[in-house]
């Protein structure tokens, strides 16, 4: 039996997660479960799943769940944990074989370093982390000899696209397939009328918010291009994206034969998360299968980077390097929930990261405490654009 520990419990891919675990009955015993600040959700999933310690990062949620947890008959023994140290104590918990880092954003650079020091094994979702300091996270998993799956839905397709054949000077280059998003369709001189709402309906996918507005401005797949970059170890010239608006193609990879080799399924995380979990084995779902022929025909269209800015943005970003991956992701993160709050508009996003872009020192290899300053400077200084005055990261 696999153990595993859950950082991002209570978010849309911890939430799956934990159906895939029930589903796989009796293959995984869950140690940990973390989460920011949903009491009554990691309430229930203690009762579900019985981990040994859970942790919530707000201190006084965390005082609440130790108190319902102590009348609670079957979930006395269970440890409370707060703050940053909690969560990252869920990291390292000798307990764990396996650790899930499902947290959104910044938030999950320290506990995702730490579970590598620690030799943990990681199922990957947290893209930021990867876009904000990847060198140091690769550096680490490679001096700690431990394995990195990749959830992402198109990075879990590159990475099955290239079992077998593993040899990178056999890659010509990676195709990232995107949906398009929400505005796909919508004239460009109608983006500025475009709505939270509007951009939180994904045409395809079901996730959590932020990942689901970085999808409608395709920053999403900027961050992607970034996380392949340093998962697969290629050049950023090797990278393209095909807007693929049914996301059957979860991703191809190119060989410099000429030979395609993608990988289809329908839209459902659960499928990539299983994969990841089992990994390298395989187990049956119970999602429906890919139907094909009631498809009928799969299409193709080239992005428009003038559209998206956010998508130029990101990958001047890569090319830049050093420290301007994090001042984008830093940035991002506060102009996406200044969005969702409605605080500024749709076509502010990118103009906002780009004018933060513009004024940042980059700092060339960048160490852990180089990464944490520049995270920390571009969300303030984005903050200081859209006029927020407190914003809780
Ligand atoms: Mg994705």
């Amino acid at each position: 039996m696999k153990r595993i520990s859950i950082l991002g419990s209570t978010g849309s891919i911890g939430r799956k997660t934990l159906q895939v675990i029930s589903a796989l009955r009796g293959e995984f015993e869950v140690v940990g479960l973390a989460a920011k600040t949903s009491v009554d959700l990691i309430e229930q999933q203690v009762y579900q799943f019985h981990p040994r310690q859970v942790s919530l990062t707000d201190e006084k949620c965390a005082e609440i769940l130790k108190e319902r947890l102590k009348s609670a008959t079957d979930a006395k023994d269970v440890e409370v944990l707060s703050g940053e140290e909690g969560l990252i104590k869920i990291a390292t918990m000798e307990e764990a074989d396996l650790v899930l880092s499902a947290t959104v954003g910044s938030a999950g650079l320290i506990p995702t370093l730490e579970a590598i020091k620690a030799h943990k094994d990681l199922a990957f979702v947290n893209k930021e982390v990867l876009v904000m300091s990847g060198s140091l996270v690769m550096k680490a998993a490679a001096e700690n000899h431990i394995n990195i799956l990749p959830i992402d839905s198109e990075i879990s397709a590159i990475h099955q696209c290239l079992e077998g054949n593993r040899r990178r000077d056999e890659i010509r280059r990676l195709v990232l397939t995107a949906s398009g998003g929400p505005f796909r369709q919508t004239a460009i001189e109608e983006l500025s009328k475009a709505t939270v709402d509007k951009a939180l309906k994904h045409p395809n996918w079901n996730m959590g918010s932020k990942v689901t507005i970085d999808s409608a401005t395709l920053m999403n797949k900027g961050f992607e291009v970034i996380e392949a970059k340093w998962l697969f170890d290629v050049e950023l010239s090797q990278i393209d994206i095909i807007i693929h608006p049914e996301s059957t193609i979860h991703s191809m990879v190119e060989f410099i034969d000429g030979s395609w080799i993608a990988q289809l399924g329908i839209a459902d995380m659960r499928v990539p998360i299983q994969y990841a979990l089992t990994y390298p084995e395989r187990r049956p779902t119970s999602t429906p299968p890919l139907n094909l022929i009631s498809i009928g025909a799969l299409t193709f269209e080239k992005v428009d980077m003038e559209k998206f800015p956010c998508l130029r943005l990101a990958l001047t970003a890569a090319e830049i390097g050093g420290t301007m991956p994090t001042v984008l992701s830093g940035s991002d993160e506060i102009v996406v929930q200044a969005f969702l709050e409605g605080k500024i508009g749709f076509l502010d996003i990118p103009k906002i990261i780009e004018k933060v872009m513009s004024i940042h020192n980059v700092k060339s290899s960048p160490g852990l405490d180089d990464i944490l300053i520049a995270d920390n400077w571009a969300k303030q200084v984005t903050k200081e654009i859209v006029g927020l005055s407190i914003v809780d990261c």
